[in-house]
């Protein structure tokens, strides 16, 4: 097994940490400033039917899964949004729990 970030191979029994990746399509129940609702809609079923389904899935919902060695964990930890720069310490954390 390697870390699926740096490809460091990952000795049978060396700490290991599996990242999720979750993306979720989000709708805040507003429709973008100037489109009429029945356009707006036609273009977005047009745009739909134009892509394979598997994508057009991975446009909905996203599930992703990689295993990761120490020291890369401790860099996704860091900066999990790959912010160019750094917010203040807490601001963005995304912590569920
Ligand atoms: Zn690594």
């Amino acid at each position: 097994m390697t870390c699926d970030r740096c490809d460091r191979t990952l000795p049978d029994g060396e700490t290991r940490y599996v990242l999720t990746l979750r993306l979720t399509a989000d709708f805040d129940g507003h429709l973008p400033e100037g489109a009429r609702p029945g356009e707006s809609l036609d273009t977005v079923l047009k745009q739909c039917m134009a892509l394979p389904e598997d994508e057009l899935n991975a446009q909905v919902d996203l599930a992703l899964a990689f295993t990761v060695c120490p020291p890369c964990r401790a860099v996704i930890v860091q900066n999990p949004l790959q912010r160019t720069q750094k917010s203040a310490p807490g601001d963005s954390m995304g912590r569920i729990q």
